[in-house]
């Protein structure tokens, strides 16, 4: 008999030791905001045109419908799917890392700094906002921008990049200032990522200290993509104890609220080419590493196809900027006095949208009908061009949005790697953490 309970205890530690090792070492998460299914449809279809190939995101192996619901709300906000998806708990729109009865939780990414791993967090949109805020925060209110910072500086966190800091609610003292007495290492600039030290805790400004990340679409000069970042930080954060990395791209509710298709479309690209260079990282561990790609909600409404008109993505290629990049030149060129007239702005509509005002082939996707033109020039005459424009672009791409504002439609959970098997079927946004937890 005592042989017996020895043995039994023999095998029950073999179990419990297969139970650590069953643990992924590296977690990395990637969180679209404003990216469900449809944004996600978009892209693969606009990349399997392009680029003869689907988007890397959606070919993981299993795959799990994402219910986005809040405390109080059947339509989240993106500061109460943050604290869902990072603490485990549903909460009420607008809180960040607090129940509705404003107790602090704890996020999945602070449970692995306690169990001795590193964590980095990534955004394109400042460093302080709802969704990268859910894993080091814990406020009332998401337009705590300056708490936010606070507790962004007191996380013990071993990297964060990508925009700002947001501190216009208080400025003082600074939270650059607070942030070098913690100890962080603020670099700025593409130039700067091969500087960064693995030793230091690294804070990364992408661009400017306080705003986001400009959009994929218009990205340009000494300002690094999304994958860059991403690549440069697991590069820092690898160690033997393993990391957890957040990776938001945050730009993708942005262009959902201004129902800007390429912008869109371009920002969910940005974020899959950020899921490659983990997916790089899962290869060379593959039996160590687990990667998922969720959303935090959908934005916009966006579908794939409208009445009178089927859906073609091609229809956004030839696009050269976000809105705000076209309106910002066209304004100027106006200024200048070299757009007098709506012929004078033909040659600039053409160059920046792709849209011909003629053709040689009638089946031309990108040709402007005669009825577009006439509204075209009514919509100059008004001063209402750009808006127009991206409207014109949904049109012909046959995109439709119902909305400026979130949806309550689920989002897709997508996962390889090490516990990937784990996210299937119909989930809580909040079963993410939940399971992160476990596994940690
Ligand atoms: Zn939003």
């Amino acid at each position: 008999m005592k042989k017996f309970i020895l043995v039994f205890l023999f095998v029950l530690s073999l179990f419990s030791l297969s139970g650590k090792t069953s643990s992924p070492r590296y977690i990395i998460l990637f969180i679209g905001d404003g990216m469900a299914l449809p944004q996600r449809l978009l892209a693969e279809e606009f990349s399997r045109k392009t680029e003869k190939k689907p988007l890397l995101m959606n070919s993981f192996p299993y795959h799990a419908t994402t219910h986005t619901v809040s405390a109080n709300s059947l339509t989240t906000d993106s500061a109460a799917s943050a604290t869902a998806i990072a603490c485990g708990v549903k909460t009420n729109n607008g809180r960040i890392g607090t129940d509705p009865k404003n107790n602090k939780l704890v996020s999945a990414a602070e449970m692995a700094r306690d169990k001795g791993k590193k964590v980095g967090i990534i955004t394109t949109v400042t460093l302080n906002h709802a969704t990268p805020s859910g894993f080091y925060g814990h406020r009332k209110s998401r337009t705590e921008y300056y708490e936010l910072g606070l507790d962004l500086v007191s996380s013990r966190f071993d990297f964060f990049g990508g925009g700002g800091l947001h501190s216009f609610n208080k400025l003082s003292p600074d939270l650059f200032t607070l942030a070098k007495q913690n100890n962080y290492v603020i670099s700025r600039g593409r130039d700067a990522l091969d500087s960064m030290k693995k030793e230091n805790k690294n804070i990364f400004l992408a661009s400017s200290e306080k705003s986001n990340m400009p959009y994929a679409i218009d990205l340009s000069g000494n300002i690094p993509t999304l994958a860059e970042i991403t690549e440069k930080a697991i590069q820092l954060l690898d160690n033997p104890k393993g990391f957890f990395l957040m990776v938001e791209g945050g730009l993708i509710d942005y262009a959902g609220h201004s129902n800007e298709a390429a912008t869109n479309m371009r920002e969910v690209l940005a974020l899959d080419a950020a899921v490659k260079k983990a997916y790089e990282f899962y290869q060379k561990h593959p039996e160590e590493t687990l990667i998922l790609v969720t959303g935090d909600h959908e934005t916009g409404g966006l579908t794939l196809g409208v009445k009178g008109k089927k859906f073609d993505p091609l229809v956004l290629a030839q696009q050269k900027s976000s809105s705000g990049v076209f309106k910002s030149r066209f304004t100027a060129l106006k200024k200048e006095g070299k757009i007098k007239s709506f012929e004078d702005a033909k040659a600039i509509v053409t160059e920046y949208f792709g849209l011909l005002f003629q053709s040689k082939n009638p089946k031309e996707i990108l040709l402007i009908t005669p009825a577009e033109q006439k509204a075209m020039e009514q919509a100059f005459h008004q001063g209402k061009l750009p808006s127009f424009l991206h409207n014109l672009m949904n049109q012909k791409a046959g995109l439709g949005w119902s909305t400026t504002s979130h949806t309550a439609i689920p989002v897709l959970t997508t996962a390889t790697g090490k516990g990937a098997e784990n996210f299937t079927g119909f989930i809580e946004n909040t079963f993410i953490a939940e399971k992160i937890k476990e596994l940690l």
